[in-house]
């Protein structure tokens, strides 16, 4: 099953504040505690799902987290820290002290209801978006405007669905509470229990009149600019939330976010490697053999000086602190390097007197490679012998 939104479990939109988050889960864990509904499997789920939702958003850094990045953070909410299996209920009712100012036990629980009902608020979906990043942006992060085509509030109805000079009723059926309490019978006698209003689905208000131009929903579709804020520091494949940018919420319920997905751009000179920034540069044989000095690029276009030691290898490796890719921003610290693997160009053709000049060291004791070793060794032998 899909996750759902923390703050459609909540019934909260994004500006909620903390006590909102407070209220909110005070009143989902009183109406689905499993001491109200013993052998409910559903009331239990929608415990733990309220607990899990309450966890993130009343801790303002991972709050903060999930907003940027929603379920895919780094650090991970949907599958790693929290999540489903892992979330236990010792963990919910460990919580219970922080929610109920200290009330560990369980027996002042009929205490804490009361107040307001938050009637249900439908929730525009997400809406998806592919956006292509150079290096460079990636590790300087960018703003991109994008023109999406999405559901949009009705200019004609305001979002209320209602026609023009009319508005939205009470519902008949709950009265405007949104819920109808039926009676059943269980094997502990009669009992009680609230269930979503079948007329309004929990609004608890009904539309009549409705809008000729949305059709009741509050929304349609339209074109909008939306400006969309990449951090430093994202890599291919990531997926950054942006809270309330997605469709609206039908009859002025909650927005929607945009998902984007991060794609890197391939790039002529660098290749990425996590935070490091890899560049392969091909050294000429004479500064390699005599040492010098040569310019490296960086991503951000600029270049920088590097000095090479005499006697230079092919396959080494030389790091530029801090020349790389920053992480992101609550995830880490740092920057990574430039990093520059070294091999050595050896001529594919040459004129006469290079010939000739080169030549001239093929015996030489210093031009050796592998068979120095090899010849030592036969010397050797031959002093031996003669
Ligand atoms: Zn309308
Ligand atoms: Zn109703």
């Amino acid at each position: 099953m899909a996750k759902r939104d923390y703050y459609e479990v909540l019934g909260l939109d994004k500006n909620a504040s903390e006590d909102d988050i407070k209220k909110a889960y005070r009143k989902l864990a009183i109406k689905y505690h499993p001491d109200r509904n013993p052998g409910n499997k559903e009331a239990e789920e929608k415990f733990k799902e309220a607990a899990e939702a309450y966890d993130v958003l009343h801790d303002p850094q991972k709050r903060q987290q999930y907003d940027q990045f929603g379920f895919d953070a780094p650090g991970g909410f949907g599958g790693g820290g929290f999540g489903g299996e892992n979330f236990n209920m010792d963990d919910i009712f460990s919580m219970f002290g922080d929610i109920f100012g200290g009330h560990s036990g369980f027996g002042g629980f009929g205490g804490f209801g009361g107040g307001g009902r938050q009637h249900a608020q439908y929730r525009g979906s997400d809406l998806r978006i592919k956006v292509r990043l150079t290096l460079l942006e990636m590790s300087t992060g960018v703003t991109k405007k994008f023109k999406v085509h999405k559901d949009i509030v009705c200019s004609e109805c305001q979002g209320t669905g209602a026609e023009r000079g009319s508005h939205a009723e009470t519902c008949p059926t709950c009265q405007g509470q949104g819920v109808v309490i039926k009676t059943v019978r269980t094997m502990l006698g009669m009992m009680q229990t609230q269930t979503e209003c079948p007329t309004c689905h929990g609004e608890g208000t009904v539309i009549k009149n409705k809008c000729h131009k949305c059709g009741g929903t509050g929304v349609v579709k339209g074109d909008e600019v939306v400006e969309i804020k990449i951090p430093a520091g994202v890599a291919d494949g990531m997926v950054v939330n942006i809270p309330g940018k997605g469709n609206a919420g039908p009859r002025n319920g909650i927005t929607g976010n945009i998902q984007v997905f991060i794609e890197e751009e391939p790039d002529d000179t660098f290749i990425r490697d996590g935070q490091d920034i890899i560049y392969n540069l091909l050294l000429d044989f004479p500064t390699a053999a005599l040492g010098g000095e040569v310019e490296i690029p960086t991503i951000e276009g600029s270049k920088v000086k590097i000095k090479i030691e005499p006697g230079t290898q092919p396959g080494k490796t030389l790091r530029l602190r801090g020349k790389g890719i920053p992480a992101i921003q609550g995830y880490g610290s740092g920057k990574g390097d430039l990093v520059v693997n070294i091999s050595v160009y050896v001529p594919k053709t040459l004129n006469k007197e290079e010939k000739n000049a080169i030549e001239e060291f093929r015996e030489s004791e210093n031009f050796q490679g592998d068979n120095i070793t090899k010849k030592s060794i036969f010397d050797k032998f031959r002093n031996y012998f003669s």
